[in-house]
């Protein structure tokens, strides 16, 4: 069975990776007709750069684990607690 993250701080269930030095690249998709300049974004992609830990997405829990399987096993620690 999958962990399920739950935040001994704030009982949330969403869990961020937060990576470091990764290259974000992104489409451009639309110029301003009237010429001011402005464009938006399309589709983000993410290339190179690592874990660098892992958080609640609501409060300021940080795990911190900079592999999946630390990660894993600090879920599966957590699920024995009971918490
Ligand atoms: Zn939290």
């Amino acid at each position: 069975m999958q962990p399920l993250f739950v935040c001994p701080k704030c009982g949330g269930h969403y869990l961020d990776e937060v990576r470091v030095d990764t290259v974000v690249i992104s489409e451009i998709i639309l110029f301003d007709e009237d010429d001011s300049g402005e464009y938006s974004y399309g589709e983000q992609r993410n290339e190179d750069g690592e874990i660098d830990h892992y958080e609640c997405r609501y409060c300021d829990y940080k795990i911190e684990e900079d592999t999946p399987e630390g990660l894993i096993s600090f879920l599966r620690g957590l699920a024995k607690k009971g918490v």
